[in-house]
């Protein structure tokens, strides 16, 4: 038998985030899926089908971009960080794929194109994040160069927001980059990409994103928590963290668990020995308490995370043992959920990171129907 350990990817998740997406993008707006990090650790292979009906998928690769064609997607590919050398155009070229240019050393590759592809580009604007894009100035004088080449057949004006999620220095976190955005682009033609899942979510009413760019509320976990949870926003886990009980171990008080003797035991405990641990991507830095479910009832943490073990509290787990399941996030099979966003709270980081953490080694399986 394999050790117990097993991510299950929720097709039916993923096709009901992906509609609460569509249902807030405009009706003349595109849905694009994000799908950069193998699809935020799902795999994007375990996503493809739920996600077909999107308008496009964004991510930074060209080998997960090559992976979705030969999955057989005909529509757009949308490269989020452009162009990593020149020869990048090629491959642009063969697979169909449109790009970001943010910089002025892709604009450069750009300009030096001597091929017949016709590229539609996506041009980054800097509007406050100070990571990709040029400037307002710089923007104009880039789109005025990229307008003139005839291997450019179409310019998008994309910007990314910095606090969509929230406010920034007491005022409404997109204010100040859409002042940016508008009066930069106010008399160039164009459409425009602007929302991100926060943005989605929040904004949606008083935002135009013509290609909407939603990532992490397709997989379930909220871009605001704690302000909004997932069920606040209707949005259902796509990745549950499945493993077993492996061993029981009865202490007595005083008695400690795992390296370091970090936890000690006030009472007389049971504990349970987990087949799960940081070689999984479960983060170690987790602390004693992080919530974990237990036959579906709720349980946590205790102690250290080894690398292939992490323990936790049975005492009150009546019916707990060797062989009963555990979840550490997501859904059990009986259909209690555990937030990814909560576990990720308690350990000090977001959902985004421990679904993209889980590691090479848990196999990972499609569950076509609920909770299973
Ligand atoms: C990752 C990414 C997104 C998606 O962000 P979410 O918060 O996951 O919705 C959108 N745009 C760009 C440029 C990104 O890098």
């Amino acid at each position: 038998m394999p050790r117990p350990i097993q991510a299950i990817i929720h097709h039916h998740a993923l096709t009901h985030n992906l509609n609460v997406a569509r249902e807030l993008t405009s009706p003349n707006s595109k849905l694009f899926a994000v799908v950069k990090a193998n699809a935020y650790g799902h795999g994007i292979e375990n996503i493809y089908s739920a996600f077909k009906n999107a308008d496009g998928f964004a991510l930074l690769d060209i080998d997960e971009a090559i992976r979705l064609r030969s999955l057989g997607w005909q529509g757009e590919i949308l490269l989020l960080e452009g162009l990593f050398n020149e020869t990048d155009l090629i491959a642009c070229d063969t697979y169909n794929l449109s790009f970001t240019i943010h910089s002025l050393h892709q604009l450069k590759w750009l300009e030096n194109y001597q091929g017949n592809a016709q590229f539609k580009v996506f041009l980054k604007m800097n509007s406050g994040m100070n990571r990709l894009g040029f400037k307002p100035q710089a923007y104009q004088i880039a789109w005025q160069a990229i307008s003139k080449l005839s291997h450019v057949v179409d310019i998008t004006h994309m910007m990314h927001f910095s606090d969509a999620d929230g406010e920034r220095l007491g005022q409404d976190g997109i204010e100040y980059q859409m002042i940016i955005f508008q009066e930069t682009t106010q008399n160039m033609p164009g459409r425009c990409s602007l929302s991100n899942s926060a943005a989605l979510l929040r904004h949606h009413t008083e935002l135009r994103s013509d290609y909407v760019r939603a990532g992490i509320l397709l997989y379930g976990s909220s871009p605001d928590y704690p302000s909004h949870s997932a069920d606040d926003w209707n949005l259902k886990p796509t990745m549950s963290l499945r493993s077993e009980i492996i061993a029981i171990q009865e202490i007595n008080e005083k008695d400690s668990v795992g390296y370091g003797s970090q936890y000690i035991a006030d009472h007389p405990m049971k504990i349970g020995v987990v087949a799960c641990g940081y070689a999984d991507g479960y983060q170690r830095i987790s602390p004693s308490g992080t919530p974990i479910l237990v036959n579906g009832q709720r349980t946590h943490l205790v102690g250290r995370v080894s690398m292939d073990m992490l323990a936790v509290d049975l005492t009150y787990i009546k019916d707990a043992k060797i062989g009963s399941e555990v979840v550490l996030w997501g859904v059990s099979s009986c259909g209690v959920t555990l937030s990814i966003d909560e576990v990720a709270a308690t350990s000090n980081t977001l959902g985004y990171e421990l679904m993209c953490a889980v590691t090479a080694r848990v196999p990972f399986s499609v569950a076509k129907k609920s909770h299973v």
